[in-house]
């Protein structure tokens, strides 16, 4: 059975790893002619990490993992810590670290784990059609492929999503603005092996350790969409978004690199139900796309995949109801995903100040447990437990 996967970003690579290894012939046909991954890292939570343990990459993606042993929320003008506490209980409830990765080395693992004659660069689909048999897609350079199912994960600005749907999909603005970057670690912003997040005035400053003695960061600031903004003025406009905020923010700050720091309108997609029509099925951001509040999206991709072989590997069931399986285990566990994370996102930005000032003060009461419950919860959601 050959497999046509549109994508090898997370998802599209996740998918090819998890069918080749139940026996699928799969081959990946991605746009670009190299992929230059949007943003500078990931979390990758527990539920994540067992998916990429079940596609075999449980030692690399350790090693790639930055150890976020301790979680802390610090006040935005003081810098004092509201809350610190370890993440030892989540790991031991879960049974697996969460690891904060850089983005571009998740995605060299995933490409170079699978077999490079099998992924086609600069392919951009832009026409599909199916019949009893199988699926034909066409490229942008006029080429053309034939398999027997097609797996679209061309991602949150799909192409193939109108296919499925039958219509065109609208984005959705979440109300804030993510510049992020890498920077060399410096225990005088955070400490090497916390997740740090300095919360105030609905904004963020948040740091996680990755590999090589490197800080993941990222700053949210409410703000209205399309504002012109870009690398060249990105110190300057943070300068102006966080004065008067503690001196390790300010730090920050000047450490950055604005040549590499990503700034990005954060978007969601209403959840939807279609993901399969036929023989061919949406995974990853092109079913549904969330804020990275809960910092799931990559993670909900990786599971994606890790059920979509669970379904075809028994080859017991026709093609068009396997996928259609694959779709009932996967839509209220994503509607679930996205809509937590919309939650998340309201409250840490500052939708209604109330909420959001009943949450600082919420913090400074926090031992941890109520925290961690939440984030046990969501992981223990995922298909591996
Ligand atoms: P993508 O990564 O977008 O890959 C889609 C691929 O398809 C691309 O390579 C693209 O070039 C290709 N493509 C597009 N159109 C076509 C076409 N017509 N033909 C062929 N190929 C095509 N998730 C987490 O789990 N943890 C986090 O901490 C986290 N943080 C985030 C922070 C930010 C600021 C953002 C924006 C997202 C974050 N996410 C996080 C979400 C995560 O990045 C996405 O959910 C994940 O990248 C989705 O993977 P994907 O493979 O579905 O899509």
């Amino acid at each position: 059975m050959k497999a046509i996967i549109i994508g090898a970003g997370i998802g599209g690579m996740s998918a090819a790893l998890a069918l080749g290894r139940c026996g699928y012939d799969a081959e990946v046909y991605e746009a670009v002619k190299e992929i230059r991954p949007v943003g500078a890292a990931i979390s990758v939570w527990p539920n994540g990490v067992k998916c990429l343990n079940y596609l075999g990459l449980r030692d690399p993606v350790k090693a790639l993992g930055g150890n976020m042993a301790w979680m802390a929320y610090r006040d935005y003008i003081s810098g004092n810590n509201m809350t610190r506490f370890s993440m030892a209980p989540l790991v031991s409830r879960v049974g697996e670290s969460p690891y904060p990765v850089a983005r571009a080395e998740l995605q060299q693992l995933l490409i170079e784990s699978y077999p490079a004659e099998k992924i086609h660069f600069g392919k951009r689909v832009c026409r599909i059609e199916q019949d009893a048999e199988g699926v034909s897609v066409w490229f942008d350079d006029q080429s053309h492929a034939r398999g027997d199912f097609l797996i679209a994960a061309d991602g949150t600005h799909s192409v193939v999503r109108e296919y499925v749907r039958g219509f065109p999909t609208e984005r959705r603005y979440a109300g804030y603005v993510n510049w992020n970057g890498l920077v060399s670690i410096d225990e005088s912003i955070a400490p090497a092996n916390q997740w740090t997040t300095y919360v105030g005035e609905g904004k963020r400053v948040s740091l996680m350790p990755v590999s090589d003695n490197r800080f993941y960061f990222f700053f949210d600031v409410p703000l209205p969409k399309g504002l012109q903004e870009d690398r060249s003025t990105v110190r300057e406009d943070l300068k102006g978004y966080f004065r008067g905020w503690a001196p390790p923010v300010q730090r920050l700050i000047d450490a950055i690199d604005p040549q590499t720091t990503n700034r990005v309108e954060i978007h969601d997609i209403e959840p939807f139900m279609e993901f399969v029509k036929g023989r061919v099925a949406l995974l990853g951001d092109a079913a549904h796309s969330t804020t990275p509040d809960i910092g799931q999206g990559g993670c909900a991709a990786m599971e994606d995949a890790v059920v979509l072989a669970s379904v075809l590997a028994s080859h017991s069931l026709s093609l068009e109801d396997s996928l259609l399986r694959y779709q009932q285990r996967r839509n209220e566990r994503v509607k679930d995903l996205i809509l937590k994370a919309r939650k998340r996102c309201d409250v840490t930005h500052a939708k209604d100040p109330q909420v959001t000032e009943a949450w600082y003060q919420a913090l400074t009461r926090e031992d941890g447990v109520n925290v961690l419950a939440g984030m046990c919860e969501t992981i223990e959601g995922g298909p591996l437990g």
